[in-house]
């Protein structure tokens, strides 16, 4: 079993999708081991897209990011970081097929809904970036080990 670092953007609070987007990921069979809402400091947005910050629109995600709380989410399951950037879709919602997250929610890449991790080794480490190594719960559920 994997657990994945999820982040619902300020777009998808802002428009009321945060119950939706979760709808998906339950659907699936994914876990929610965690979740809370969080004001994100320009320290952590920064140090979360370190390897966007030469790009000319760095400035427009740090607003983005900041711009509402967003919804961290760790979620676990069989393969949950691939399932999940999987059912993410891709990066620029206009690229994104329907069915997907952001194929049927997004628009633009300015506001793409859901941020996910895309390795093991990026899931733990932003797993404990957003978690801090607590508040993610290990728990059955009755079916857990048949899906
Ligand atoms: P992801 O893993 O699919 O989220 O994509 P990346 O890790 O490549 O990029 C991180 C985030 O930066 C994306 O989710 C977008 O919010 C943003 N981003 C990436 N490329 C662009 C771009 O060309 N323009 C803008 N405005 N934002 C971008």
């Amino acid at each position: 079993m994997e657990t994945t670092l999820i982040l619902l953007k300020p777009d998808t609070v802002e428009r009321g999708f945060i119950g939706q987007v979760i709808t998906r990921l339950e659907q699936k069979g994914l876990k929610i081991s965690g979740l809370k809402m969080m004001q994100l400091s320009d320290e952590l947005v920064t140090e979360h897209y370190d390897f966007l910050a030469d790009k000319p629109f760095f400035p427009n995600i740090k607003a983005y990011m900041m711009r509402t709380p967003v919804v961290a989410i760790a979620a676990s399951g069989a393969n949950a970081i691939a399932t999940v950037r999987m059912l993410t879709g891709a990066t620029n919602p206009q690229e994104a097929l329907p069915g997907s997250i952001r194929g049927d929610f997004g628009l633009t890449i300015d506001g793409n809904i859901i941020h996910a991790s895309d390795s093991a080794e990026t899931a733990e480490i932003e797993l404990k970036r957003f978690f801090g190594g607590s508040d993610v719960f290990e728990y059955s559920r009755g079916f857990d080990g048949v899906l």
